[in-house]
């Protein structure tokens, strides 16, 4: 196994590598996701939520850099001039939870079920993922120094995350290491209970 991405391998191999680099993480973040789609008595609706809006997720941070009015705020975040003061922070930490970890699709979601009486996506899923998405950002990655995510800042168009999506799309820098994400196994954790508390206390 190569922790390591290289565009010349096969995109088997460098998926393989990838999961099997992180295979505890997303043992974990998966087990999660489904299990909170138990506990909301909604399970395939769950299991379909977490793979789409992982797609979503890496679609909308790459809208975040070219499409309009998104590149406004994430903008921001890239400029070395003002990311590191208290507004810029808050600022990254909405458009993560809003749009990057897409909670801006729960609002849709009521509001089509309500409209058609189809109901699309589980919302906390949607929840779950966002906070997974948003404490990983802006506290593993920043404090941590993460390089896939230091490589991100340096080149704006590639390793936008989650690192598959990036060996799928083709975006995943060429020797860049995979993501060391077993940290985040915590964020899932703290993320699941969260959403279990906001299920219980029907907050949601
Ligand atoms: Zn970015
Ligand atoms: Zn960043």
């Amino acid at each position: 196994m190569s922790k390591y991405f290289k565009k010349n391998r096969s995109l088997f191999k460098n998926l393989f590598n990838c999961i099997k680099y992180n295979v505890n993480f997303y043992f974990i973040f998966f087990t999660m996701a489904l299990y909170i789609g138990v506990l909301t008595g909604d399970f395939m609706r769950g299991a379909v939520t977490i793979v789409l809006i992982l797609v979503f997720s890496y679609f909308s941070h790459r809208a975040s850099h070219h499409i309009f009015p998104y590149n406004l705020f994430h903008k921001v975040h890239h400029d070395d001039k003002n990311n590191k003061k208290w507004w810029a922070r808050i600022l990254e930490w909405f458009v993560n939870f809003l749009q990057i970890g897409g909670i801006m699709l729960i609002p849709l979601n009521i509001f089509l079920e309500k409209w058609s009486g189809m109901k699309l996506l589980n919302n906390y899923v949607i929840l779950y993922y966002s906070l997974v998405y948003t404490t990983h950002h802006m506290i593993n990655y920043h404090y941590m120094k993460i390089d896939t995510h230091v490589r991100h800042h340096e080149d704006e168009t590639t390793n936008f995350g989650p690192d598959y999506m990036d060996v799928l799309m083709g975006t995943k820098q060429d020797n860049s290491t995979f993501e060391d994400m077993r940290w985040s196994i915590m964020n899932s954790l703290a993320a699941t209970v969260i959403v279990m508390t906001v299920y219980t206390r029907n907050l949601l």
